[in-house]
């Protein structure tokens, strides 16, 4: 059964075309499990009736006709009840419904699964068999497993409902709509741009030639380019780096100075391949030999030389390809939309961003609020190659992205992002009042900034400071580790807009869902791994070189403060105190003297709440980085799709948590901020206020909103809600008390308490 199982999942993987996949397991699974007929029910665009749309054993008419309604019949009990019904004679069921399509066969046996995705039911799977049987647990297993991979593909090519059904037979229509999860609030109306290829060796597509000598020397260019690169990379790295990780470079340099690696490729353009798809089989070709050889460290060099051959392609890419050229409102569209890919787009022509994998707290989401654009992100295994040049309409306030929208549609659309400019407009009054409660308590606002680009949207909205600058961010956008020199210019620049408003730069934050493409990580559990400080303790090189470009950038402005990303332990804050005191030393006798600057830690790793006091005395301020603390306390990867709805900041666990972490701070005399995405939500604010933290940092786009909620409660009321939410047994209690506390200020409409914060 399970070869039976292995084999229909990867047909499933790979199928294009739903309905022949529908054809293939109806077929499979008889057979497989020796019954008289198995058959597929979808839900249809009502979204009430679920349609039989593949069988084996059943009449093929039937196929298009038979329906039941939710909770009608077997089949719409297996729907309604969302769990597998197993009976040994159906006709005894009170629910039984006979179907004079299925002809005069009395089917006995009956076992249905669910087909389910994201929470949603898309119909069932059906098997029915003439005689009396008692279906085993392996074989409901099994129907189980087939139905889980059905779904996903249900609903990858019919957007989650079935095509209008005619004649019997399930037209292919193109879907209308799709549903995700929402990422970034807003209405946006695009062109579907697809990224391109990427670095991603396995997707360049077999492509001839004619002229053989251009492609070539294309070649020799990206390897010679990739050469000096990574010559440069060792040099630069050199001083600190662990030594196993400085000798990947080395490692890199002897596979591409291999001749047969080069020659092998060159051979096959000159046989009339392009040069990426010369590469490509090269490269395949040599992994393979890697990969069956009897050594394990050997093995392990089929990695390397994949990572060497993304690095060569990058090159002949970004070599060949001209400056993209984007409509003038683009949505980009991708499995994943990296920073990079965003920041490529002119600034004001990104109208949206449209992801099949990723949740809110995935950093493209995070980038995409901080620069107001809409996003829709987890849509699942939607054929993205299908929405490049279509006009995409993206609703990031609900989630939902539609295909070539009708003008009907737009209108409506057009009418509502009226109304949010009108909204935005009349908010931007509070720009120049201060956050203050009605009692007259100050609340300071900072902006959380990733890339340059976020830098005006930040100084237009008000904001007192920059409570979190991504440094990471440029480090994504680069091909290679970013030199001193150019780290201290973009430093500079940040410092400088803001000054003298306090500037908070976060250290390099890698790992997790941001990765760089010239250092892959490739790791099992990336937020449990080599992530944030520790990954720059591990490399004191890189580290050191960033610690210097700060201090560099912050002389003669004096208005920057150092944070420091995912600490977990008193020896690590020890172990930056030294670095940093040799960065000093360094840019002194570099003829840079430097001044010292505060020191402050994110506390987003559950184990720093219970270290605050002996942590308080290492360090000047605290940041709570409610994202991670919320992924690490329950136990939710945080961008990922599938179980985006247990993540929720509002969790009572998530507010103790932060509750215990302002006490300690104030114990202690050190000021307290957040700067994870629930600081931007404006009912969680006033939660966090009342909880004693001292200053809010959030995207750009949140602060007025904020304010204008933080304008209109006591500190005292503040401090009644944080109460009641913190004596809640339910996150469902805390998102209540937040709306009905927003109603009776006469603030619903603005933005509900699910919005930003889950
Ligand atoms: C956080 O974890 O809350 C945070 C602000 O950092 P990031 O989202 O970049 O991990
Ligand atoms: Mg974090």
């Amino acid at each position: 059964m399970l070869e039976t199982l292995r084999h229909l999942t990867q047909r499933l993987n790979e199928a294009t075309d739903l309905q022949q996949a529908m054809a293939f397991v109806v077929r499979a699974v008889k057979d497989r499990l020796a019954v008289d007929a198995c058959s597929i029910y979808l839900v249809d665009a009502s979204g009430v009736n679920f349609v039989l749309v593949a069988t084996d054993g059943f009449d093929p008419r039937a196929v298009g006709s038979v329906r039941f309604a939710r909770g009608e019949g077997l089949v719409g009990l297996v729907i309604e009840r969302q769990c597998p019904i197993s009976l040994s004679d159906a006709h005894a069921h009170p629910r039984f419904r006979h179907v004079a399509e299925f002809g005069g066969q009395a089917h006995h046996a009956f076992l249905g699964v669910p087909m389910t995705h994201l929470r949603r039911p898309l119909g069932a799977l059906v098997v029915r068999q003439l005689n009396d049987r008692v279906f085993q647990s392996d074989e409901e297993a099994f129907m189980m497993a087939i139905a889980a991979e059905l779904a996903g593909l249900a609903y990858a090519t019919a957007a989650g409902s079935v095509p209008p059904l005619a004649g019997g037979t399930a037209e292919r229509a193109p879907s209308a709509l799709l549903r995700g999860i929402k990422g970034a609030p807003g209405i946006g109306i695009g062109t579907g741009v697809a990224p391109p290829v990427g670095a991603d060796l396995d997707a360049v597509s077999d492509r001839s030639v004619e002229d053989g000598d251009t492609e070539a020397l294309a070649f020799e260019q990206a390897v010679d380019d990739v050469r000096a690169e990574l010559r440069g990379s060792a040099e630069r790295m050199a001083a600190g780096m662990p030594s196993e990780t400085h000798a990947i470079f080395g490692v890199y340099l002897e596979m591409l100075d291999d001749d047969q690696l080069f020659a092998d490729t060159l051979a096959r353009i000159r046989a009339g391949s392009s040069a990426a798809s010369a590469l490509r089989r090269t490269i395949s070709e040599h992994v393979r030999a890697f990969e069956n050889m009897a050594d394990a460290y050997l093995r392990t060099r089929a990695e390397d030389l994949r990572g060497l051959g993304r690095r060569v392609l990058l090159r002949l890419q970004s070599g060949s390809s001209q400056t993209s050229v984007y409509p003038s409102r683009c949505v980009l569209v991708g499995e994943e939309i990296n920073i990079a890919r965003m920041a490529d787009v002119p600034v004001g022509q990104l109208a949206g961003i449209v992801s099949s994998r990723g949740s809110p707290y995935s950093h493209a989401a995070i980038l995409a609020r901080t620069l107001g654009v809409p996003a829709v992100m987890g849509l699942g295994a939607v054929p993205l190659d299908q929405l490049a040049g279509k006009t995409l309409l993206v609703d990031g306030n609900d989630g939902c992205v539609h295909i070539d929208p009708g003008p009907d549609l737009v209108g409506q659309f057009e009418r509502a992002v009226r109304q949010q400019v009108e909204s935005a407009d009349a908010l931007r009054s509070l720009r120049d009042l201060p956050a203050e409660t009605t009692d007259g308590t100050r609340v300071v606002l900072h902006a959380n900034v990733g890339l340059s680009s976020d830098l005006a949207n930040a100084l237009e909205s008000g904001a007192e400071g920059i409570g979190l600058f991504r440094t990471e961010f440029c480090f994504m956008l680069c091909d290679s580790f970013p030199s001193e020199d150019d780290q201290y210019r973009v430093y500079r620049e940040v410092l400088e807009s803001f000054a003298p408003k306090p500037v908070t730069m976060r250290t390099l934050d890698v790992g997790g869902d941001k990765g760089l493409p010239y250092f892959p990580l490739n790791e099992d559990n990336a937020f449990l791994g080599w992530r944030g400080i520790r990954l720059a303790l591990d490399n004191p090189g890189i580290f050191l070189t960033q610690l210097r470009a700060l201090l560099r950038a912050n002389a003669g402005i004096g208005n920057l403060r150092v944070l420091l990303p995912m600490i977990s332990s008193c020896r690590e804050v020890d172990a930056v105190h030294q670095l940093l005191s040799r960065a000093a030393a360094e840019c002194a006798s570099a003829g840079h003297p430097t001044n010292p600057v505060p020191l402050g830690i994110m506390i987003e790793v559950p184990s720093a709440i219970y270290q605050m006091s002996a942590l308080s005395k290492r360090v000047d301020f605290f940041s709570i980085g409610t994202n991670d603390l919320t992924q690490y306390l329950l136990a939710v990867d945080r961008s990922n799709a599938r179980v985006a709805h247990h993540f929720d900041s509002l969790h009572p666990a998530v507010l103790r948590a932060v509750d215990s972490a302002a006490r300690a701070a104030r114990d202690a005399r050190r000021p307290i901020s957040v700067c994870g995405e629930m600081a931007g939500n404006p009912a969680a604010a006033v939660l966090l206020i009342g909880l004693g933290v001292d200053v809010l940092s959030m995207a750009a786009p949140s602060i007025p909103p904020v304010k204008r909620a933080l304008r209109s409660f006591s500190l005292q009321q503040a401090q009644g809600i944080a109460a009641q939410a913190l004596a809640a047994e339910d996150p469902s209690e805390v998102h209540r008390l937040l709306e009905s506390a927003l109603e009776e200020a006469g603030l619903t409409g603005s933005s509900t308490t699910r919005e930003r914060v889950s």
